[in-house]
Protein backbone atom coordinates (compact mmCIF):
# COMPACT_ATOMS: atom_id res chain seq x y z
CA UNK A 1 0.00 0.00 0.00
CA UNK A 2 2.69 2.62 0.81
CA UNK A 3 5.05 1.43 -2.50
CA UNK A 4 1.90 2.07 -4.53
CA UNK A 5 1.00 5.47 -2.69
CA UNK A 6 4.69 6.39 -2.74
CA UNK A 7 4.34 5.55 -6.96
CA UNK A 8 1.49 7.81 -7.26
CA UNK A 9 2.67 10.50 -5.45
CA UNK A 10 3.70 13.07 -8.59
CA UNK A 11 2.42 16.56 -8.81
CA UNK A 12 3.84 19.86 -6.50
CA UNK A 13 4.32 19.58 -3.17
CA UNK A 14 1.44 20.64 -1.25
CA UNK A 15 -0.37 19.53 2.18
CA UNK A 16 -3.28 17.89 2.01
CA UNK A 17 -5.53 20.99 2.00
CA UNK A 18 -3.35 22.84 -0.63
CA UNK A 19 -1.09 24.53 0.92
CA UNK A 20 1.59 24.57 -1.65
CA UNK A 21 5.34 23.90 -0.61
CA UNK A 22 7.05 23.44 -3.76
CA UNK A 23 10.19 20.39 -3.59
CA UNK A 24 13.11 21.28 -5.32
CA UNK A 25 16.46 19.16 -5.76
CA UNK A 26 19.77 19.68 -4.16
CA UNK A 27 22.00 19.16 -7.11
CA UNK A 28 26.25 19.55 -7.51
CA UNK A 29 26.06 19.66 -11.15
CA UNK A 30 24.64 18.15 -14.87
CA UNK A 31 24.99 14.65 -14.03
CA UNK A 32 22.17 14.72 -11.39
CA UNK A 33 19.89 16.67 -13.24
CA UNK A 34 18.21 13.24 -14.66
CA UNK A 35 17.71 11.94 -11.68
CA UNK A 36 15.82 15.48 -10.02
CA UNK A 37 13.62 15.61 -13.48
CA UNK A 38 12.89 11.50 -13.02
CA UNK A 39 11.89 12.54 -9.32
CA UNK A 40 9.52 15.39 -10.25
CA UNK A 41 11.21 17.66 -8.54
CA UNK A 42 9.81 21.58 -9.07
CA UNK A 43 13.20 23.26 -9.64
CA UNK A 44 16.56 23.35 -8.06
CA UNK A 45 16.85 24.79 -4.55
CA UNK A 46 20.11 23.94 -4.22
CA UNK A 47 22.67 23.74 -6.68
CA UNK A 48 26.22 23.32 -5.29
CA UNK A 49 28.75 24.84 -7.91
CA UNK A 50 31.64 23.62 -5.94
CA UNK A 51 31.84 20.53 -8.28
CA UNK A 52 33.52 22.85 -11.26
CA UNK A 53 36.36 24.29 -8.75
CA UNK A 54 37.28 20.87 -7.85
CA UNK A 55 38.94 19.20 -10.91
CA UNK A 56 42.33 21.79 -10.52
CA UNK A 57 42.10 23.15 -7.20
CA UNK A 58 44.80 25.24 -7.84
CA UNK A 59 42.74 27.82 -10.04
CA UNK A 60 39.38 29.26 -10.84
CA UNK A 61 37.67 26.98 -13.93
CA UNK A 62 37.53 29.95 -16.85
CA UNK A 63 34.37 31.68 -17.48
CA UNK A 64 33.52 29.84 -20.52
CA UNK A 65 33.65 26.25 -18.67
CA UNK A 66 31.33 27.72 -15.84
CA UNK A 67 29.27 28.78 -18.42
CA UNK A 68 28.78 25.28 -19.65
CA UNK A 69 28.23 24.06 -16.90
CA UNK A 70 25.48 26.02 -15.59
CA UNK A 71 23.92 26.33 -18.88
CA UNK A 72 23.39 22.49 -18.90
CA UNK A 73 22.01 22.58 -15.69
CA UNK A 74 19.77 25.73 -16.51
CA UNK A 75 18.40 24.26 -19.72
CA UNK A 76 16.96 21.35 -17.90
CA UNK A 77 14.35 23.00 -15.92
CA UNK A 78 12.72 25.55 -18.18
CA UNK A 79 10.14 27.49 -16.23
CA UNK A 80 11.68 26.50 -13.65
CA UNK A 81 13.54 27.89 -10.52
CA UNK A 82 17.25 26.90 -10.40
CA UNK A 83 19.21 28.44 -7.07
CA UNK A 84 22.29 28.43 -7.94
CA UNK A 85 24.69 29.03 -5.25
CA UNK A 86 27.82 30.80 -5.63
CA UNK A 87 31.15 28.60 -4.33
CA UNK A 88 31.45 27.21 -1.14
CA UNK A 89 34.99 26.49 -0.50
CA UNK A 90 37.11 26.55 2.63
CA UNK A 91 36.56 24.30 6.07
CA UNK A 92 35.31 20.55 4.29
CA UNK A 93 35.58 22.22 1.35
CA UNK A 94 39.87 23.63 1.25
CA UNK A 95 40.49 25.36 -2.11
CA UNK A 96 44.37 25.52 -2.77
CA UNK A 97 43.80 28.89 -4.59
CA UNK A 98 41.62 30.41 -1.86
CA UNK A 99 41.78 28.21 1.62
CA UNK A 100 44.09 29.77 3.68
CA UNK A 101 47.04 27.28 4.44
CA UNK A 102 47.03 27.19 8.38
CA UNK A 103 43.93 28.37 10.02
CA UNK A 104 43.39 27.32 13.39
CA UNK A 105 39.81 26.53 13.18
CA UNK A 106 39.03 26.49 9.21
CA UNK A 107 35.17 26.04 10.15
CA UNK A 108 35.35 29.30 12.11
CA UNK A 109 37.83 30.96 9.01
CA UNK A 110 37.85 32.34 5.85
CA UNK A 111 35.02 30.16 3.62
CA UNK A 112 32.15 30.41 1.54
CA UNK A 113 31.19 34.13 1.15
CA UNK A 114 34.09 35.05 2.96
CA UNK A 115 36.85 33.93 0.55
CA UNK A 116 34.64 35.47 -2.08
CA UNK A 117 34.77 38.97 -0.77
CA UNK A 118 38.77 38.23 -0.37
CA UNK A 119 38.55 37.02 -3.74
CA UNK A 120 36.28 39.19 -5.75
CA UNK A 121 37.48 38.07 -9.19
CA UNK A 122 36.49 35.00 -8.55
CA UNK A 123 33.03 35.82 -7.61
CA UNK A 124 32.96 38.06 -10.35
CA UNK A 125 33.69 35.54 -13.16
CA UNK A 126 31.30 33.20 -11.64
CA UNK A 127 28.37 35.88 -11.26
CA UNK A 128 29.40 36.87 -15.20
CA UNK A 129 29.14 33.46 -16.17
CA UNK A 130 25.80 32.56 -14.81
CA UNK A 131 24.81 35.68 -16.39
CA UNK A 132 25.52 34.45 -19.70
CA UNK A 133 24.31 31.08 -19.48
CA UNK A 134 21.18 32.15 -18.34
CA UNK A 135 20.38 34.55 -21.48
CA UNK A 136 17.99 33.91 -23.61
CA UNK A 137 16.74 31.14 -20.90
CA UNK A 138 12.97 30.85 -19.83
CA UNK A 139 14.46 29.49 -16.32
CA UNK A 140 13.63 31.71 -13.04
CA UNK A 141 16.98 32.25 -11.76
CA UNK A 142 17.87 32.66 -8.42
CA UNK A 143 22.03 32.73 -6.60
CA UNK A 144 22.51 32.70 -3.10
CA UNK A 145 25.63 33.75 -0.97
CA UNK A 146 26.91 30.53 1.39
CA UNK A 147 27.77 31.15 4.96
CA UNK A 148 26.47 35.40 5.31
CA UNK A 149 26.50 35.65 8.63
CA UNK A 150 25.01 39.78 8.61
CA UNK A 151 23.88 42.79 6.77
CA UNK A 152 27.37 43.62 6.17
CA UNK A 153 28.07 40.18 4.33
CA UNK A 154 23.91 40.54 2.46
CA UNK A 155 24.86 43.95 0.94
CA UNK A 156 28.34 43.31 -0.49
CA UNK A 157 27.33 39.99 -1.89
CA UNK A 158 23.58 41.83 -3.75
CA UNK A 159 26.68 44.79 -4.54
CA UNK A 160 28.76 42.05 -6.65
CA UNK A 161 25.53 40.65 -8.31
CA UNK A 162 24.85 44.05 -9.38
CA UNK A 163 28.15 44.88 -10.52
CA UNK A 164 28.02 41.62 -12.87
CA UNK A 165 24.72 42.85 -14.55
CA UNK A 166 22.88 39.92 -12.96
CA UNK A 167 19.53 39.45 -13.91
CA UNK A 168 18.50 37.09 -11.24
CA UNK A 169 16.70 37.04 -7.67
CA UNK A 170 19.38 37.23 -5.07
CA UNK A 171 19.95 35.52 -1.48
CA UNK A 172 21.50 34.55 1.71
CA UNK A 173 21.90 31.38 2.83
CA UNK A 174 21.26 30.96 6.89
CA UNK A 175 23.68 28.98 8.25
CA UNK A 176 25.14 31.49 11.00
CA UNK A 177 23.10 31.72 13.92
CA UNK A 178 23.56 35.49 13.60
CA UNK A 179 22.03 35.59 10.21
CA UNK A 180 18.92 33.70 11.84
CA UNK A 181 18.69 36.03 14.22
CA UNK A 182 19.06 38.92 12.60
CA UNK A 183 17.06 37.84 9.71
CA UNK A 184 14.97 40.76 8.93
CA UNK A 185 17.86 42.82 8.81
CA UNK A 186 19.73 40.75 6.43
CA UNK A 187 16.23 40.51 4.58
CA UNK A 188 17.28 44.45 3.84
CA UNK A 189 19.54 43.45 1.08
CA UNK A 190 18.34 39.98 -0.37
CA UNK A 191 15.10 39.00 -2.05
CA UNK A 192 14.71 35.17 0.13
CA UNK A 193 16.24 33.17 2.19
CA UNK A 194 17.58 28.89 2.64
CA UNK A 195 18.22 27.62 5.25
CA UNK A 196 21.76 25.64 5.60
CA UNK A 197 20.39 23.39 8.29
CA UNK A 198 23.69 21.39 8.09
CA UNK A 199 25.87 24.09 9.22
CA UNK A 200 23.08 25.79 10.99
CA UNK A 201 23.20 22.91 13.08
CA UNK A 202 27.22 23.02 13.07
CA UNK A 203 27.02 26.72 14.05
CA UNK A 204 24.60 26.75 16.60
CA UNK A 205 25.44 23.54 18.52
CA UNK A 206 29.54 24.30 18.11
CA UNK A 207 29.54 20.84 17.14
CA UNK A 208 31.81 19.93 14.00
CA UNK A 209 29.54 18.18 11.07
CA UNK A 210 32.48 15.93 10.71
CA UNK A 211 32.90 14.68 13.67
CA UNK A 212 30.80 11.98 14.64
CA UNK A 213 31.61 11.95 18.58
CA UNK A 214 29.57 15.10 18.44
CA UNK A 215 26.83 13.88 15.83
CA UNK A 216 23.84 13.86 18.10
CA UNK A 217 23.97 17.90 18.48
CA UNK A 218 23.74 17.27 14.44
CA UNK A 219 20.17 16.05 14.85
CA UNK A 220 17.72 18.52 12.42
CA UNK A 221 14.88 17.93 15.33
CA UNK A 222 17.07 19.98 17.93
CA UNK A 223 14.47 22.54 19.11
CA UNK A 224 17.18 25.02 18.98
CA UNK A 225 17.25 24.69 15.60
CA UNK A 226 13.67 24.89 15.11
CA UNK A 227 13.54 27.90 17.19
CA UNK A 228 16.32 29.31 14.26
CA UNK A 229 14.39 27.89 11.52
CA UNK A 230 11.10 29.86 12.89
CA UNK A 231 12.63 33.16 13.50
CA UNK A 232 14.30 33.04 9.82
CA UNK A 233 10.62 31.86 8.36
CA UNK A 234 8.52 34.89 10.70
CA UNK A 235 11.12 37.41 9.45
CA UNK A 236 10.69 36.51 5.94
CA UNK A 237 6.90 36.54 6.39
CA UNK A 238 7.00 39.75 7.59
CA UNK A 239 8.91 41.03 4.40
CA UNK A 240 7.02 38.99 2.15
CA UNK A 241 9.73 37.61 0.80
CA UNK A 242 10.08 33.12 0.76
CA UNK A 243 12.58 31.45 3.43
CA UNK A 244 13.28 27.79 2.01
CA UNK A 245 15.07 24.79 3.62
CA UNK A 246 17.83 22.99 1.66
CA UNK A 247 19.62 21.02 4.33
CA UNK A 248 19.10 17.56 5.05
CA UNK A 249 16.31 18.48 7.27
CA UNK A 250 14.31 18.77 4.34
CA UNK A 251 14.34 14.88 3.19
CA UNK A 252 13.12 13.51 6.54
CA UNK A 253 9.45 13.88 5.79
CA UNK A 254 8.19 14.09 9.07
CA UNK A 255 10.58 17.00 9.95
CA UNK A 256 9.64 18.54 6.08
CA UNK A 257 5.96 18.72 7.65
CA UNK A 258 7.26 20.25 10.74
CA UNK A 259 8.88 22.52 8.53
CA UNK A 260 6.17 23.71 6.63
CA UNK A 261 4.21 23.90 9.56
CA UNK A 262 7.06 26.52 10.79
CA UNK A 263 6.72 28.46 7.47
CA UNK A 264 9.31 27.24 5.41
CA UNK A 265 8.34 28.01 1.40
CA UNK A 266 9.53 25.40 -0.16
CA UNK A 267 12.17 22.40 0.34
CA UNK A 268 14.88 20.94 -1.31
CA UNK A 269 16.63 17.89 -0.78
CA UNK A 270 18.48 15.07 -2.82
CA UNK A 271 16.22 13.97 -5.76
CA UNK A 272 15.92 10.14 -4.03
CA UNK A 273 13.93 11.86 -0.86
CA UNK A 274 11.38 13.93 -3.31
CA UNK A 275 8.81 11.15 -3.82
CA UNK A 276 8.80 10.59 0.19
CA UNK A 277 8.10 13.80 1.38
CA UNK A 278 5.54 14.62 -1.68
CA UNK A 279 3.61 11.56 0.09
CA UNK A 280 3.55 12.17 3.47
CA UNK A 281 3.13 15.81 2.97
CA UNK A 282 0.22 15.24 1.14
CA UNK A 283 -1.40 13.69 4.12
CA UNK A 284 -1.73 16.11 6.13
CA UNK A 285 -3.29 20.10 6.20
CA UNK A 286 -1.09 22.87 7.32
CA UNK A 287 -2.85 23.39 10.58
CA UNK A 288 -1.85 20.07 11.09
CA UNK A 289 1.80 20.56 10.53
CA UNK A 290 2.02 24.01 12.22
CA UNK A 291 0.40 21.80 15.67
CA UNK A 292 3.25 19.53 14.85
CA UNK A 293 5.43 22.06 15.05
CA UNK A 294 4.33 23.79 17.88
CA UNK A 295 4.53 20.07 19.98
CA UNK A 296 8.26 19.99 18.48
CA UNK A 297 9.45 23.20 19.51
CA UNK A 298 7.99 23.00 22.94
CA UNK A 299 9.95 19.30 23.61
CA UNK A 300 12.93 19.45 25.29
CA UNK A 301 15.55 17.09 23.18
CA UNK A 302 15.49 15.80 19.27
CA UNK A 303 14.08 12.54 20.51
CA UNK A 304 11.21 13.89 22.60
CA UNK A 305 10.47 16.63 19.48
CA UNK A 306 10.58 13.70 16.76
CA UNK A 307 8.07 12.07 19.14
CA UNK A 308 5.53 15.03 19.56
CA UNK A 309 5.63 15.58 16.29
CA UNK A 310 4.68 11.88 15.56
CA UNK A 311 1.78 11.84 17.97
CA UNK A 312 0.70 15.00 16.53
CA UNK A 313 0.41 13.92 12.53
CA UNK A 314 -1.03 10.47 13.94
CA UNK A 315 2.61 9.08 11.91
CA UNK A 316 2.46 5.54 10.94
C1 LIG B 1 23.92 23.24 4.65
O1 LIG B 1 24.90 23.63 5.28
O2 LIG B 1 22.86 22.85 5.19
C2 LIG B 1 23.94 23.23 3.18
C3 LIG B 1 22.84 23.00 2.48
O3 LIG B 1 25.13 23.41 2.56
P1 LIG B 1 26.31 22.32 2.54
O4 LIG B 1 25.76 21.04 3.07
O5 LIG B 1 26.73 22.23 1.12
O6 LIG B 1 27.32 22.96 3.42
MG1 LIG C 1 26.47 24.73 4.24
Amino acid sequence: ERAAALAASTGPGATSDGHKVPLLANIGGPADVAAAVEAGAEGVGLFRTEFLFLDDSTRAPSEEKQVEAYRAVLEAFPEARVVVRVLDAGADKPLEFLTPAAEPNPALGVRGLRSLLENPEVLATQLAALSKAAEGLPVYLEVMAPMVADRTDAKAFAAACRAAGLRAKVGAMVEVPSAALRARSVLQEVEFLSLGTNDLAQYTFAADRQVGAVSRLQDPWQPALLDLVALSTEAAGAEGKSCGVCGEAASDPLLACVLTGLGVTSLSMGAASIPHVRATLGRYTLAQCERAAAAARAADTADEARAAASAVLGAR
